[in-house]
């Protein structure tokens, strides 16, 4: 299964408990995925238009937790803003009433949404790409301020008739999956983009002596991984000056031995004080693995 999908299946079973979120999410389906006719009588009339089983089920989950069964579907248009009503212009095509988004929770629900119906991103191992395809230039729009609402730096172009709005960095992907709640993945793509970095930091420095790594590097790449994750969710900002000066030097230096890091160090440092930073750094990340962790489980529900 492709990366795109497993979010996609991920997100399936992210629902929303407030009925505020449930609408925004379904509004984003229906009008991404739906269309809608209005007779003269007052009547509505809804046609799911996709043949994705994901947001089939999505929809009717939503539609269980939001309404009573069996409601009308003019009831639902209404909830979600759609229906015509003579006191208000009409949104532009493709896009939801800014009402239903107000919230910060309403707008992550609308944007998972949006990723069910017209995401997708590519797989991590080989670049990082997402994209929503949008059908119309006020959506991608819509889609640009409620991105740049949570900060995520998304670009738009045009492609044939449509147009896109994509995400270039592992960063801002990351990012958004965990606004969207995609947090397995999340997970997936954080370890993904861990190994590349040690990787390349590794062979930027290493390159031909491939011979001497050794026990190192192994050991080395641990405390990497480490820095590097305290770097992405913690920052080296945070860190009180002698660990701060210790992580990058560790990461400047991934093929040096301890006594050697020591001898870099300003003021130079033994063995053991270069050992005592290390596990100091090394629990911090514990730590925030811990806490991400538990934030996750806390949102798992
Ligand atoms: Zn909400």
């Amino acid at each position: 299964m492709s990366f795109s999908s497993k979010v996609k299946e991920e997100l399936a079973t992210v629902i929303p408990t407030g009925r505020h979120c449930q609408l925004a999410e379904l509004a984003a389906i229906i009008r991404l995925c739906a269309k809608v006719e209005y007779r003269a009588n007052g009547e509505a009339r809804m046609e799911l238009q996709t043949e994705n089983e994901l947001i089939i089920r999505k929809y009717f989950t939503l539609l269980r937790k939001a309404f009573i069964i069996n409601t009308d579907v003019s009831k639902v248009l209404q909830a979600i803003r759609l229906y015509p009503d003579s006191g208000s212009e009409p949104d532009p095509k493709g896009t939801v009433s800014s009402l239903l988004i107000r919230n910060t929770c309403c707008k992550r629900a609308y944007l998972r949404g949006v990723f069910i119906c017209i995401g997708s991103m590519s797989d991590p191992k080989k670049n990082y790409h997402l994209e929503f395809v949008c059908s119309c230039e006020e959506q991608a729009d819509q889609l640009l301020e409620i991105m740049n609402s949570f900060h995520l730096e998304g670009k738009s172009i045009v492609r044939k008739k449509n147009h896109i709005v994509y995400v270039k960095e592992g960063s801002g992907i990351a990012d958004l999956l965990n606004i969207i709640g995609a947090h397995h993945s999340l997970m997936d793509l954080e370890n993904l983009r861990i190994e590349k970095e040690v990787r390349n930091s590794v062979n930027r420095q290493v390159n031909c002596e491939t011979a001497n790594i050794g026990k190192t590097v192994t050991a080395a790449s641990r405390q990497i991984e480490d820095i590097i994750l305290i770097k992405e969710r913690y920052g080296f900002g945070n860190l009180p000056d002698n660990l701060r000066e210790m992580a990058e030097i560790r990461l400047e230096y991934p093929e040096s031995s301890l006594k050697e890091l020591g001898g870099i160090l300003n003021p130079p440092v033994g063995k053991s004080g270069v050992n005592h930073r290390l596990r100091k750094l090394s629990e911090l990340a514990d730590k925030l693995k811990e806490q991400f962790r538990f934030k996750k489980e806390e949102e798992d529900g």
